[in-house]
């Protein structure tokens, strides 16, 4: 296959670049907190079984422990009540796990205002610059939060009002889930706005979005590292059978 081929000989020589889009998974990796009374989710754990010792004398290996949605993750539609007949993680079908990105920046706005949120007359005004969102594309926002991501409380950049930190407004999330987009990947903790339990309805993003058959990505990083249209998305939830999502490898190929 000529394409393939091209593809392999563009990483051997570089003009193909692999980014990782990734965040660590670690005990400090950042978690969303819900309110006291409801049911939380668990930080990253790793519990050693045996390391070159009496154990096991020649090997190195360790249990986990963690949340389906901790760290860089992967929602599936049937994580959120108007998914519910919709697939988990298991069952979303390979080729609909890879896709043209397209990258809608908004770090200036969210460095003036933590609360920001994209709208959808934002997507319309980065389709006229830039053409339609491709079918089958993964839409990812850029908002610099990942500079925050390791320091817990940067990233959550709660008060007692709640976290402030940004996402789609609830016409963005109708635009999106319309669309023929793959689903959304944001920097930030959660697929919405960390105000979004206040919106109409409450956390848009998961509601509309998921609800529309599509997926959410989470705390990804090195955006920056990618061009505006151009590059290919790769997510590799791992295929939890009944699971809501997974955390997620989420590799870029970037033409360079
Ligand atoms: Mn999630």
């Amino acid at each position: 296959m000529a394409a393939l081929d091209s593809f392999i000989e563009g990483l051997a020589d570089e003009s193909i670049r692999v980014v990782d889009l990734t965040s660590p998974l670690h005990a400090d990796t950042p978690l969303l907190m819900l309110p006291p009374e409801m049911g939380q989710t668990a930080p990253f754990e790793l519990e050693e079984i045996s390391r070159y010792d009496d154990r096991g004398p020649a090997w190195y290996w360790n249990n986990f422990r963690t949340g389906e949605h901790t760290g860089t993750h992967f929602d599936a539609p049937v994580h959120w009540v108007t998914g519910k007949d919709l697939h988990d993680v298991a069952q979303v079908p390979p080729t609909r796990l890879v896709g043209p990105a397209v990258v809608v920046d908004c770090a200036a706005q969210v460095q003036a205002d933590p609360d920001y949120l994209l709208d959808a007359a934002d997507i319309q005004a980065w389709e006229s610059d830039h053409g339609a969102l491709p079918d089958g594309s993964w839409l990812l926002l850029r908002t610099g939060w990942s500079a925050r991501a390791d320091d817990p409380e940067a990233f959550a950049n709660a008060d007692a009002q709640g976290p402030h930190t940004p996402g789609i407004s609830p016409s963005a999330a109708r635009y999106l889930a319309e669309s023929g987009i793959l689903g959304i990947g944001v920097e930030t903790v959660g697929t919405d706005a960390g105000a979004a339990f206040g919106f109409e309805p409450p956390f848009p993003c998961h509601a509309m979005v998921l609800g529309a058959n599509k997926y959410g990505l989470t705390q990804l990083r090195n955006l920056d590292k990618l061009p505006r249209t151009g590059a290919v998305v790769v997510a590799a939830p791992l295929p939890i059978v009944k699971g809501s999502g997974s955390p997620c490898r989420v590799l870029a190929f970037v033409a360079v």
